[in-house]
């Protein structure tokens, strides 16, 4: 019995003493030999790597002006000589603001900005002076040049803007408060009436303006998709014509839709092109005096891909089938100084040539709209004489 008990306990004795003899007498191990891997001796200093390929211009410069050091971006933003390393920065990059600014930098010791703009190529260089201590008490500035061009830009264009909106708003929001002051004074009933219909107005302008804003920067944020579809334009045409009718009428001017009776459909986003087409009308009723002609037209036009155009055809219009669309007036006309600019956001020829207030921004909306379809709108005009508006929009097939 005791036997029994005992049997595990020497197998397993004798298998620990087994291991540890095996273990003593192990054969001994192969070396392994791991491979050395020599660092390669570096050319250049990854930091003056760094300075020679990016596109910021580098300069190191002496408190005298002399550049000691500059790399290949600095070259072709300051158009340096080949041999510019020891020569002052006057005699290199001929600019005596720019030379100024680096000695002051040096001589006050403290980093400064400044832009720097240049004629040919016309662009605006933004540099970034930061000055250093030697150990020998000398101070070398580090210049850093970028072109900022782009950037200031599209800062101009944001002022520009800012500052057209308020523009826009100020005489809207200024008539209301003196139409809302004269009512606060209790005036007759009938001078109420006529200035709850200006309110009304001044209402619709500021209203009109928000949303063509709106759609503004929505289509260039590239925020709308075109829904394309076949579309028959006569269709397109007529609707348009008979929604702007109410206002002709009120002026007795006569719309005219001359168009043959076979048209191409065309493949464009039915909402947006009734928004230009009701624009161009909108505006031809505008600029028209009482009892005048508005005609709207249509022709299929093929446009080769040779620089042969046909008339009127802008030299960038790409080539393809299209169809042109136009509409005239014999309006008040735009003198010829102002039409490269028609299609401007926020111009407008003169305020008092119109009968109604405008933002100023249909048109550009319109271009936008249409050169979204892949077309491009133009305009012609003889002062007293009258206007055309064209277009071309893509056929379907
Ligand atoms: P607005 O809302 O001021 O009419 P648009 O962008 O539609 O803005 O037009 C810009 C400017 O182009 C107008 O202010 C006006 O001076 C001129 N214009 C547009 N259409 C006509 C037209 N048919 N006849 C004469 N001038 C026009």
């Amino acid at each position: 019995m005791l036997f029994d008990l005992l049997i595990p306990w020497i197998i397993a004795g004798a298998s620990i003493t087994w291991l540890v003899v095996m273990w003593q007498h192990r054969p001994p191990m192969p070396r392994i030999t791991l491979p050395v891997h020599t660092a390669p001796e570096p050319a250049q200093n990854p930091a003056e790597v760094v300075v020679e390929a990016i596109d910021v211009g580098v300069l190191f410069v002496r408190h005298d002006g002399v550049i000691l050091m500059h790399n290949p971006a600095a070259t072709a933003l300051l158009q340096l000589p080949e041999s510019a390393i020891g020569r002052t920065i006057i005699s290199v990059v001929r600019d005596h603001q720019f030379d100024e600014f680096v000695r002051a930098v040096a001589y006050h010791c403290e980093a400064d900005e400044m832009l720097l703009p240049q004629r040919n190529p016309a662009r605006t260089l933004r540099i970034n002076a930061r000055p250093i201590i030697q150990p020998t008490n000398d101070v070398v500035v580090i210049v850093v040049v970028r072109d900022v061009t782009q950037l200031s830009q599209l800062e101009r264009a944001r002022r520009d803007m800012v500052a057209s909106v308020s523009h826009e708003l100020r005489t809207p929001l200024a008539a209301l408060k003196l139409l809302s002051e004269t009512i606060a004074t209790n005036p007759p009933p009938d001078i109420v009436q006529r200035m709850a219909g200006r309110i009304s107005d001044e209402v619709d302008t500021l209203i009109r303006l928000v949303n063509d804003l709106h759609d503004l920067s929505q289509i260039e944020a590239g925020r709308i998709a075109l829904q394309m579809a076949d579309t028959p334009p006569a269709q397109l045409l007529w609707r348009a014509r008979e929604r702007i009718q109410p206002q002709a009428d009120a002026h007795h001017i006569t719309i005219q839709v001359d168009i043959p009776a076979q048209l191409p459909q065309i493949l464009v986003d039915v909402g947006r092109i009734d928004q230009v087409l009701l624009n161009l009308l909108h505006n031809a009723v505008k600029y028209t005096p009482d009892n005048g002609y508005i005609t709207i037209s249509a022709a299929p036009v093929q446009i080769p891909s040779s620089v042969q155009l046909p008339d009127g055809i802008p030299h960038d219009h790409p080539s393809g089938a299209w169809l042109i669309i136009s509409v005239s007036d014999t309006g008040v006309g735009i003198p010829a100084e102002h039409l490269p600019r028609i299609f401007e956001r926020f111009y407008k020829v003169d305020q008092a040539r119109t009968r109604g207030s405008g933002t100023g921004l249909g048109l550009a909306i319109a271009r936008h709209l249409v050169e979204g379809h892949g077309g491009r709108i133009w305009v012609t005009s003889t002062v007293g004489v009258g206007t055309t508006f064209c277009c071309t929009l893509p056929t379907a097939d």
